[in-house]
């Protein structure tokens, strides 16, 4: 079985400093602590932008400082910017953040209802995204709230968007989206084309059960703040803390995390000795 690369995501669009006040919003902030779930044993930092006031922030200028304070301060962690649509929808407030040219970034392969909002991602979107990634060498992250997100990525290999091995992040138990279930997993994991690599996100207190299936399958987890915003029942999460439950989780269950390095090879990114880039 392969290492297992862990995945924090900080800060997504919707937590707060008043819903937790560990959240990292700033650009300094969120370096910060991407130098911590690094040494704990994270490898990929997943990013979204705030303003300081904590409002989304589609702004090139505010993703690159972010992107900047991590290379800074977490120089080896691989850094991937989400194009997810929270913050803004259309392609005019997505793609500009590709500029900056992240090692990877999510790409979602088809719409589905949030709680209070449709998360749009049109066939020309998705598709015009794939491609300034594929011409800028950015590696996505094939984020699939649904099964019908897997087949939509492989007509995407099909027709030359998308290069295997593709890297999925199967993200489950979000309201509107699959139910996070061992058994859904297995079906989605079932789904995916050969070769590929798999990451399971759990939404809220689905976070912790579904690492664990995805320790003991060979997948790979994504926790932090963006999914969770609780350790246990009242008790407040850092990312810090998550990311050292998953390492001491995956030693206690006779796995290895992944350094970095590792998970480049893992995933089939090009290495990137002297990092910053
Ligand atoms: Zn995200």
């Amino acid at each position: 079985m392969d290492k297992l690369i862990i995945t924090v995501a900080p800060t997504g669009s919707v937590p707060t400093k008043q819903m937790n006040p560990h959240l990292p919003v700033t650009p300094q902030e969120i370096g910060e602590d991407a130098a911590r779930c690094l040494a704990a044993g994270a490898s990929i930092v997943h990013l979204h932008a705030r303003e300081d006031d904590g409002s989304n922030s589609t702004r090139l200028e505010r993703f690159a400082e972010i992107d900047s304070a991590v290379a800074a301060s977490a120089p080896e962690i691989i850094r991937q910017i989400s194009t997810g649509g929270r913050a803004g929808s259309g392609l005019e407030a997505r793609a500009p953040r590709l500029e900056l040219n992240p090692e990877m970034a999510s790409l979602t392969t088809g719409s589905v209802n949030f709680p209070n909002q449709v998360y749009e991602n049109s066939p020309e979107l998705i598709r015009r995204l794939a491609e300034i990634m594929a011409e800028r060498g950015v590696r996505p992250e094939i984020e699939c709230f649904d099964a019908a997100m897997i087949p939509n990525a492989v007509y995407m290999v099909d027709d030359g968007l998308l290069s295997a091995p593709v890297h999925f992040n199967l993200v489950m138990g979000l309201r509107g989206a699959i139910p996070a279930s061992a058994r859904n997993l297995v079906f989605m994991v079932d789904s995916l084309p050969a070769g590929s690599t798999w990451t399971v996100t759990g939404i809220g207190r689905h976070q912790l059960i579904m690492a664990v299936h995805a320790i003991l399958m060979g997948g790979h987890v994504r926790v932090g703040l963006e999914d969770n915003i609780w350790y246990s029942q009242g008790v407040k999460a850092s990312n810090t803390m998550l990311v050292e439950r998953i390492v001491r989780l995956t030693g206690e269950l006779g796995r290895e995390v992944a350094s970095p390095d590792e998970a480049r090879r893992i995933l089939s990114l090009p290495s990137r000795s002297g990092v910053g880039g």
